[in-house]
């Protein structure tokens, strides 16, 4: 299996914290809305679950990309 992060855009505040937590698939764009890049591999799945968990709006999530 493997993941992906998805981004609930209503909710999120684009503050970046995402991207300082897992700056291996999430950059910002220049009005500080994460960018998510590819999948999450098995090695950076602990580091993805703590973005999702960190973000203050709960608009990130760790969902299965098949
Ligand atoms: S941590 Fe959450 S609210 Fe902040 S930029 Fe990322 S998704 Fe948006």
């Amino acid at each position: 299996m493997t993941w992906t992060m998805r981004v609930d855009w209503p909710s999120c505040a684009a503050r970046g914290l995402c991207a300082e937590l897992l700056p291996e698939r999430i950059h910002l764009d220049e009005w500080g809305f994460p960018v998510v890049e590819g999948t999450v591999t098995p090695d950076l799945l602990g580091l993805a679950k703590a973005a999702a968990t960190a973000c203050p709006h709960r608009a990130l999530r760790l969902v299965s990309a098949g």
